[in-house]
């Protein structure tokens, strides 16, 4: 595509309160490129949240990086080659730092978004995906006054409005008694467990290591759970291996997946038996595929993770939970119950199914109205 101008647009959208072992989240900054090419404009948005955590760079970082980094080098490449340049270009022309995949991952999509745009082809049919929708799965946060009845409502609430999983976000000391409770409730929920790395495994080395609490946790072996996922801090694949001979919950690495070349060290050495797979930090929906292909042919189950996206990214994780191997409901609920305004829209969810979207493009182009109305600042870069 030959690309004339890029805006950076940042949104300023409210988020329904989540806890989880990273802290709580409440706001949802929200960074977007728009690439105005002569074939048509391509909308790409950033995963990034309003704070660093597990890894995961801050949406200013991200911006900064954009407006510093990301477009002058994409635009500046364009031009040494006719000012044009191909979506598929766009991951190599950055490093493999977080917030430069995550840098990528929004590059890629506005380019990708054009693209297809261009050739009247929708995301789901160019990844090749034949499901006509997909299913979805819920989150339920740990909850602000630490009650298990404020668990089981939101947990209830997911159910009625036909999740096909629930997620619970826990840490050490909300661990055992909410899961157990959530599970006594409701027997046939797909139920999964996630700790962000909040636990430890290993001898105490000195005085200010964490205590080896994550023994603790083959007490959740008799609750049925689909899975536990990052129990232990990312970085520490080797203990992952060891609590696997622990206990007999399966164990789901979300943290630690940071690029395809970290799913591939994973598998290599055993450290997950379920892959929660995000494309934003993975460095984009090409890269996602990636590290798709790779736990589909280990045999490693996976769903599509969420950063609380809006409809745009949303939509385009939920044509990528239609391929193949993703065989776990992905976090896949509509933007609108957790952000205050979805400048993109999401399709209806209908008894925990969602459909994918068959326009041309990654998804939909964001609605003026609303758009202005939660737009805090833009900037333009134009290409000459
Ligand atoms: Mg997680």
């Amino acid at each position: 595509m030959r690309i004339d101008a890029v805006d950076v647009l940042v949104f300023e959208l409210g988020l329904a309160p989540v806890e989880g072992a990273l802290g709580v989240f409440d706001r949802r900054p929200l960074v977007v490129v728009r690439v105005m090419t002569a074939d048509g404009d391509g909308w790409g948005e950033c995963g990034a949240l309003e704070r660093a955590a597990g890894g995961d760079p801050a949406a200013s970082t991200v911006e900064h990086l954009l407006e510093t980094v990301g477009i002058p080098r994409m635009v500046s490449v364009a031009q040494a080659r006719d000012g044009t340049l191909d979506s598929s270009a766009v991951p190599q022309l950055f490093g493999g730092h977080a917030a430069e995949r995550m840098m990528a991952a929004t590059l890629e999509m506005a380019l990708l978004d054009a693209e297809l745009r261009a050739l009247g082809v929708s995301l789901g049919e160019w990844l090749g995906v034949a499901r006509p929708e997909v299913a979805v799965g819920a989150l339920a946060g740990i909850p602000t006054d630490r009650e298990v009845d404020s668990l089981l409502a939101s947990v209830g609430a997911a159910a009625d409005a036909g999740s096909r999983r629930v997620r619970v976000k826990i840490a050490p000391g909300w661990d055992l008694v909410p899961l157990r409770a959530v599970r006594r409730h409701f027997p046939d929920l797909a139920l999964q467990a996630d700790a962000n790395g909040a636990y430890r495994l290993g001898p105490k080395t000195g005085p200010m290591e964490r205590p080896d609490d994550a023994r603790r946790l083959v007490a959740l072996d008799d609750l049925a759970l689909t899975c536990i996922e990052q129990p232990l801090p990312a970085a520490d694949l080797a203990a992952h291996v060891e609590l696997r001979e622990l206990i007999e919950t399966p164990i789901a690495l979300d943290e630690s997946l940071a690029s395809p070349r970290h799913v591939e060290l994973a598998l290599r050495y055993g450290a997950c038996e379920v892959a929660c797979l995000k494309p934003a930090r993975l460095g984009g929906l090409r890269a996602a595929r990636r590290a798709h292909d790779l736990c589909a042919s280990a045999g490693v189950a996976a769903f599509v993770g969420g950063y609380f996206e809006a409809g745009l990214a949303r939509g385009a994780n939920a044509a990528l939970a239609g391929l193949p191997g993703f065989t776990l409901p992905g976090d896949l609920s509509a933007p609108a119950s957790y952000l205050s305004v979805d400048p993109f829209g999401y399709p209806p969810v209908v008894d925990g199914l969602v459909a994918l979207r068959t326009e041309p493009g990654v998804g939909p182009a964001p609605d003026p109205e609303r758009l202005a109305a939660c737009t805090v600042r833009t900037r333009r870069f134009e290409a000459r």
